[in-house]
């Protein structure tokens, strides 16, 4: 299932607030356009889900998943905010006839949805993550969670009757059986090798180790690797065979760039920073990109320039956690990763567009470079970034090391200050 959205739909969310409530333990639906016979279906799908999760896979799911439910004139999708939130649309209540007649797994979905915000409540920071493994995960996960589901609730439980653990790992096993499996399937295989290993339960001790490890993205195989036999001390030799083979589906480092990150003590700097600002301090519009970063070029005045700061013009939505990070990269000319910092979300304020100011460690800058903000938004939080159209063909909607895509609309409003060394200050007489 995909589980991407644009914050398009987030209005849309917004606007149609006017959702009846549907509860069972551990879920709450609001729903619009559905009858309840559908809506308790969708309700006991995810209750019983949840309760396998938490029971054989230790997940800490919160403790009411909210489900946002409707039947509109809109494509049907189903995603997560990877926290507390499931949406799912669907263009008819036709959608929800069992996957022979609709063409759509709505009971595995939902199943696959819970894993994934299984996985991303506890790691994170996963930026070396493939979509294999993401996906994969989420399939495995749903798989197996839709078998115990069936298991003990039947057939019954869904709102048109069938057998819907054929949807489970019965067909897992048959498509990695298959001449040639996709990559998300082959990712769901290698978790699965890991259950072997690990058990259902090892899952979330797994996650946690890895993101206690504060892995370094652009350098991860071996320390994933590291976390992951400390975690498990006694099945080491068991994972060091697994991780060979899972790795490359698994892990994909973030490029670095060849330029190392210089820094000095601010006490060498002028203390007069230099401002380069493009933008004519009215937007014409603002965006919010799932999977994606805005990031914005500049070219330093010489060779012997420090960032100081950096400041974005935008407003916060939604409610994030108090432990909410978004990242501010320094990449090179061509978006490798030259720094990071990460800063917490509350930073920006929630509603009206504004500047932002955030003060950096002084790090040399090469003579072109991109300042990069990833907020990792979801549908329930995230940052919307200005962009002005007093110039163009600066900016790029992509995150560090990854090929991005030129912002068409203008350049991002962000500007940074540079600051040079006082040696470098003829004017200081020195
Ligand atoms: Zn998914």
């Amino acid at each position: 299932m995909k589980h991407t959205f644009t914050a398009v739909l987030l209005v849309q969310v917004a606007v149609l607030a006017h959702a009846d409530t549907f509860t069972a333990p551990h879920v709450r639906v609001e729903y619009v356009g559905l009858d309840e016979e559908h809506v308790e279906a969708i309700a006991g799908v995810v209750s019983a889900a949840w309760q396998v999760y938490v029971d054989d896979f230790a997940a800490n799911l919160p403790g009411t998943v909210i489900t946002d439910a409707r039947c509109a004139r809109q494509p049907t999708r189903l995603f997560t905010d990877g926290h507390d939130h499931i949406f799912l649309t669907l263009s008819s209540t036709q959608k929800l006839a069992p996957p022979a007649k609709s063409g759509v797994f709505n009971v595995y979905g939902l199943c696959h949805e819970l894993g994934h915000m299984m996985m991303y409540r506890l790691l994170e920071d996963r930026d070396w993550m493939t979509t294999a493994a993401a996906e994969g995960w989420a399939h495995y996960a749903g798989s197996v969670v839709i078998d115990s589901v069936h298991a003990a609730k039947g057939d019954s439980l869904w709102c048109y009757p069938y057998d819907y653990s054929s949807d489970g790992t019965a067909r897992l096993e048959r498509q990695l059986a298959g001449i040639q499996p996709s990559e998300v399937e082959r990712g769901a295989g290698a978790w699965r090798e890991l259950e072997r290993i690990i058990d259902h339960g090892g899952f979330a001790r797994l996650f946690r180790a890895w993101q206690a490890a504060d892995i370094d993205p652009t350098e991860p195989t071996d320390a994933l690797l590291a976390a992951a036999t400390g975690a498990f001390p006694a099945k080491a030799v068991a994972l060091k065979t697994w991780w060979k083979d899972a790795a490359p589906l698994l892990v994909e480092p973030v490029k670095a760039s060849t330029t190392k990150a210089v820094r000095v003590s601010s006490r060498l700097l002028t203390g007069q920073p230099l401002v380069l600002a493009f933008d004519d301090d009215a937007s014409e519009g603002k965006r919010s990109i799932a999977g994606g970063g805005h990031a914005r070029k500049f070219t330093a005045p010489g060779n012997d320039w420090y960032l100081r700061a950096v400041s974005l013009y935008g407003a916060r939505y939604g409610r994030p956690r108090e432990s909410s990070k978004f990242d501010i990269a320094l990449c090179d000319a061509e978006m490798q990763r030259i720094a990071l910092w990460k800063k917490p979300y509350t930073t920006f304020e929630r509603g009206q567009l504004g500047w932002e100011r955030i003060e950096l460690p002084p790090t040399k800058v090469p003579r072109e470079f991109y300042i990069c903000f990833d907020f990792h938004p979801t549908a329930t939080k995230g940052v919307y970034v200005a962009y002005d159209d007093s110039t163009s063909g600066n900016s790029l909607v992509a995150t560090p090391g990854k090929p991005g895509a030129p912002l068409r609309e203008g350049d991002w409003m962000i500007r940074v200050e540079l600051d040079q060394l006082k040696t470098a200050d003829a004017l200081s007489g020195e």
